[in-house]
């Protein structure tokens, strides 16, 4: 895979020599096993794939060369470039400015924009709106785009899938800004919709196994429940008869697939199997690399009997997010920004992805003889947080017992 130049300051020698050490193992990367630090009186259990994925490592070389080329411009950043706040407060460090925040919101109004200016298009992707509206403004003089490739995939298989008369069913969120820009792209070629999860499946299954959809009290049915989610020449009665399924590449990607596998039984039921590929697209290619490596590492990390997990992340990333909900289903799990997060041996600040808040808990690591940590991030994280992480929690046990090989990485 392709190296990347990104800033030293997001490194770490620690992570990256575990990192290097499991890969000149497993050239082929098939062993998901996780790396286990074993310190004697403390044990960190590290999942074999975590931190920045290639989309994320391609977005800050390109934002990093904008920023060494034009010394003397200004640079826009049409949204976050990652869901990081550190990543972005460094470059607004650097005096990059946001033209949008991640919930969407202009903070920077068009007019204060020149031709002259540097525009950068996000990881995750823009809007055909927002690129036809720098395109009108004269504003793409210079551009860098850093929509990572594995997004633009998603929509290449939507136009294709589209252009044969599928409808694309987005599995999404649908305010973050990567759906917005599938939905967007998608919609130019195919009726579209998206739907958060299984439960929205399984109302649209029930759509689709209506005969009655030319009913006008059953489409107000249908648009009220998907309301702002389909596309504006969206008929229920004919758009939900070949249907192709797509995702957010940050998704959970056995929800995508259990998705999938159900509107798959519905066309079968519908249609019967025989008229299966009349009805029903194999879309499976679509799930992104780092996604599917960094989920299913998390399995196997999980079955290492931890005591509990800390996953480091911004609270708004969405893979994080994941990593978290698959954790917290077998441990208790504690979702922070940073190091300074962990307050003291006894007490945490952590996210709680529910309340949507952050919340303290006391005695979070257990006293045992041994303790045993799940340490993991997303895609979005510097691995230089994961270790400053590492090493705040190994200094509450003195009586570690560091090997000779890691103690010049340690100190
Ligand atoms: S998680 Fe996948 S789609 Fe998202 S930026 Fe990384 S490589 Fe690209």
């Amino acid at each position: 895979m392709k190296k990347f130049q990104t800033p030293l300051f997001f490194n770490s020698s620690l992570i990256q020599e575990i990192k290097k050490n499991r890969d000149s193992e497993d050239r082929n990367k098939k062993d998901f096993s996780p790396s286990k630090l074993n310190f004697g009186t403390i044990e960190f259990i590290l999942p074999r794939f975590f931190g920045f994925c290639y989309g994320v490592e391609n977005a800050l070389e390109i934002i990093y060369k904008a920023i060494e080329e034009n010394p003397n411009k200004n640079i826009y950043l049409l949204s976050e470039i990652i869901h990081n706040p550190f990543v972005n407060s460094e470059l607004n460090s650097r005096g990059v400015k946001f033209i949008f925040n991640s919930e969407g919101k202009q903070i920077i109004e068009w007019d204060k924009l020149s031709n002259q200016d540097i525009i950068v298009i996000p990881a995750f992707g823009v809007t055909v709106e927002v690129e036809k509206k720098i395109t009108d403004l004269g504003l793409t003089r210079y551009i860098y785009n850093t929509t990572c490739p594995f997004v633009v995939k998603v929509w290449n298989k939507a136009e294709i899938l589209g252009k044969q008369g599928y409808t694309i069913l987005i599995h999404g969120k649908y305010r973050h800004e990567e759906t917005q820009a599938t939905f967007s792209h998608s919609k130019q070629y195919a009726p579209t919709l998206i739907v958060r999860d299984i439960e929205e499946v399984k109302v649209l299954s029930d759509f689709i196994l209506l005969d009655e959809l030319q009913n006008p009290l059953k489409q107000k049915e249908f648009f009220e429940f998907f309301k702002e989610k389909y596309s504006s020449d969206f008929k229920p009665d004919k758009h939900l008869e070949k249907i192709a399924v797509v995702n957010q590449t940050t998704m959970i990607a056995n929800e995508t697939k259990e998705i999938s596998e159900y509107i798959k039984s519905i066309m079968i039921k519908k249609y019967g199997i025989e008229n299966l590929y009349k009805h029903f697209a194999d879309t499976r290619d679509t799930l992104c690399y780092a996604t599917h490596h960094n989920q299913r590492a998390i399995y196997e990390a999980l079955e290492s009997e931890a005591d509990f997990s800390v996953v480091v992340g911004g609270y708004n990333s969405s893979n994080t997010t994941h990593i978290v909900k698959l954790c917290k289903k077998k441990i208790p799990t504690y979702f922070i920004l940073s190091e300074n997060n962990i307050i003291s041996k006894n007490k945490i600040r952590h996210y709680d992805i529910d309340k949507k808040i952050e919340i303290e808990t006391d005695n979070y690591i257990p006293e045992k003889d041994k303790v045993k940590i799940i340490l993991a991030s997303g895609s979005s994280c510097p691995d230089s947080i994961i270790e400053n992480v590492l090493k705040k929690l190994l200094s509450f046990f003195p009586k570690a017992n560091i090997p000779d090989n890691y103690k010049h990485l340690l100190t």
